[in-house]
């Protein structure tokens, strides 16, 4: 019997387009696209690239905000035989370029606005109008190219140990298979909402995104502004209540502190991946929602999105430390071995070595490295296949299902992104005034953050200039929080520097000093504001005209602190006005100026305040009418 080849993933939207073209796919802030309408505007992508001779085996880079064009763009790239590989336009520039041409990218898709940031590139640039909604003489159709399940569907950039982030190789029968086994698992409907809530530049959000558009539900596409802010995210979600949602534990946590928490969880599944998922937030989801599945999802990116599942149910709980990540998927092999590739025994911790369908082409450009993390299989039926190193340490328990337990180097999770420190650390010895340098992560998940320990050259290095530089050269999230100037770095003998002797090491200048509150009407609602930051940023003293961003504050963070805020003032502080009032001063004085409200959460205290704001309003409004 012929076996039927699985389709691949543009083929499987092509698909629900013909089913189900009035269906609504995309959702966007202020538009939405039917299913027709987002096949019809991919295919003129796709149209527009094929021009330019961009076909199979070329990357396109995409570098727009998380808009509905950015799923079309992903879309018209498949559709044109194409590799695609989104960046964030959060990046530096000097990042942005060098991963397109590290990714040896044919095309960068942007937008008006941002075609200069690229004017260095050797890529061709194709710009996307949000507005306009392309005006055709007749429906394009798909170019007609060849695609092979051996050819690229997209590259993803992950951060490098040596200093260069790697560029992953995904091929189509990798995604496909993704893709056929993830909806197995969550079984949508066309009549389910996703919602995408995440960067695209990583694969955490691809589970939302072709889960829902291979089985005709509807996407949300939420943009990172409304994602980072907890009451906007809020709004959006109850106006469009979503079945399905990926996050990582870290983000869901922080959004389940704010009030309304139950709003943020989808009606049926919330998929939970990225890192180490704890009993304790399953727990806090089932008190609000005992009906809703979880699902605890583990994957690297270089064995495409997921390989192990665990739908969670009460009756799962362990004695495991972590909520266990489950059984290998459809077309995936997982192996525990130690340090000679050989089998560990059940209950017996193992470095974690995944084969089968889900393992992706490699690194681009680094056949050493490739070599190194994707190494053959030592058991193989099937002569030649590979299986991928993952450096996760994990042990089988009673019944099959794998607990992740740990990682065999220094790379870490910062709110949900993968980071090797190596990375910062390379980049910082790059910085005239740096003689050594080195990045430790401190706290666990979700309270990991980044300190960077500086030998320095010059007596004037301060945390600013270095966290300033360094944003000018890495994403947000690998710039740590927190800088420690010392005169030597303790070294071993061989000369190497002792990481593990300086978590001891006491921070020589740049401990904040005690907040100094000015005497003034302002000072209550300041020290309430300083505590405020103190209990968010888990530090003990925070200067009250520190940038929030500087002493630890982050994206994860700043939904703390407006969740408290709004505790505590009744008052909804949007991200951009964070970003106006960054000090715990210039915060306190725009909450005095603006807050006619509530100060005290306590319901007596309010009563009372209540009686004075609407005397005080009063008050104000006639004041204004006197003067106009
Ligand atoms: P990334 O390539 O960014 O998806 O990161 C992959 C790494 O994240 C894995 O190698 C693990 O270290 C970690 N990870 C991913 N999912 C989980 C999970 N469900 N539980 C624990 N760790 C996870």
């Amino acid at each position: 019997m012929m076996q039927t080849r699985r389709k691949f993933a543009h083929e499987l939207i092509e698909a629900q387009a013909k089913i189900n073209p009035t269906r609504v796919a995309l959702v966007g802030a202020d538009r939405r696209l039917t299913y027709f309408e987002l096949d019809r505007a991919a295919n003129e992508i796709a149209c527009r690239l094929a021009q330019r001779s961009v076909g199979p085996e070329c990357v396109v880079s995409i570098v727009l905000p998380r808009t509905i064009e950015l799923v079309v763009a992903i879309l018209g790239v498949l559709k044109a035989g194409a590799a695609f590989s989104p960046l964030e336009t959060a990046w530096p520039d000097e990042r942005l370029r060098s991963l397109v041409s590290e990714s040896r990218a044919a095309c960068v898709i942007t937008a008006q606005g941002m075609q200069e940031r690229f004017s260095a590139c050797n890529a061709g640039l194709l710009l996307i109008d949000g507005e306009r909604s392309p005006v055709l003489t007749s429906p394009p159709v798909r170019p007609c190219v060849r695609v092979a399940a051996e050819n690229l569907a997209y590259v993803l950039f992950t951060s490098g140990s040596t200093g260069l982030p790697k560029a992953v190789g995904v091929e189509h029968r990798n995604l496909s298979n993704y893709i056929y086994s993830i909806l197995d698992v969550l079984k949508p409907s066309p009549d389910d909402h996703f919602a995408l809530l995440t960067s695209l530049a990583a694969d955490l959000g691809y589970t939302g995104l072709f889960a829902s558009l291979c089985s005709g539900s509807s996407l949300h596409v939420i943009s990172t502004e409304t994602a980072a802010s907890v009451d906007s995210l809020l709004a959006t979600l109850q106006e469009h209540p979503v079945d399905y949602i990926k996050i990582t534990p870290s983000y869901l946590a922080a959004l389940l502190s704010s009030d309304n928490a139950n709003d943020i969880l989808p009606r049926k599944c919330v998929v939970l991946g990225g890192e180490p998922l704890r009993w304790s937030l399953l727990q806090q989801i089932w008190k609000l929602a005992p009906q809703l599945g979880i699902v605890n999802h583990y994957g690297p990116t270089e064995t495409t999105v997921g390989v192990v599942a665990n739908p969670v149910s009460c009756a799962s709980e362990s004695s495991s430390l972590t909520v266990p990540i489950g059984k290998p998927m459809r077309n995936v092999e997982t192996y525990l071995m130690d340090s000679e590739m050989s089998p560990v025994p059940d209950g017996t911790a193992g470095e974690l070595y995944i084969g089968g369908e889900s393992v992706a082409r490699g690194y681009l450009g680094r056949p050493d490295l490739t070599a190194r993390q994707f190494v053959p299989n030592p058991r193989a039926v099937v002569p030649g296949t590979r299986l991928y190193r993952t450096g996760d340490v994990g042990v089988k328990l009673v019944g099959g299902d794998i607990e992740f337990l740990s990682r065999t180097d220094d790379q870490v999770k910062i709110r949900g992104y993968r980071v090797e420190l190596g990375e910062i650390e390379a980049v910082l010895a790059t910085n005239e005034s740096v003689r050594r340098a080195v990045v430790l992560a401190e706290g666990d998940a979700p309270d990991t953050s980044l300190v960077a320990y500086i030998e320095s050259r010059i007596a004037t290095s301060n945390q600013e200039a270095l966290q300033d530089w360094l944003r000018r050269r890495l994403p947000g999230h690998m710039v740590p929080a927190k800088f420690t100037f010392i005169e030597r770095l303790p070294s071993l003998p061989s000369g190497k520097i002792d990481r593990q002797s300086l978590k001891a090491v006491k921070a020589a200048a740049s401990d904040p000093v005690a907040a100094t509150i000015a005497g003034s009407g302002l000072e209550s609602v300041e020290q309430r504001v300083a505590a405020i930051w103190r209990r968010v940023l888990k530090l003990e003293h925070v200067d009250s005209t520190s940038n929030f961003f500087d002493v630890g504050g982050n994206s994860l963070r700043m939904i703390q602190l407006q969740s408290e805020v709004k505790r505590h003032f009744g008052k909804s502080i949007p991200v951009g006005v964070l970003f106006a009032h960054p000090t715990i001063r210039a915060l306190a004085a725009h909450l005095s100026e603006t807050s006619l409200k509530i100060e005290d959460a306590g319901v007596r205290v309010a009563e009372v305040r209540r009686a004075a704001i609407a005397d005080i309003r009063g008050r104000r409004t006639a004041e204004r009418e006197t003067v106009q």
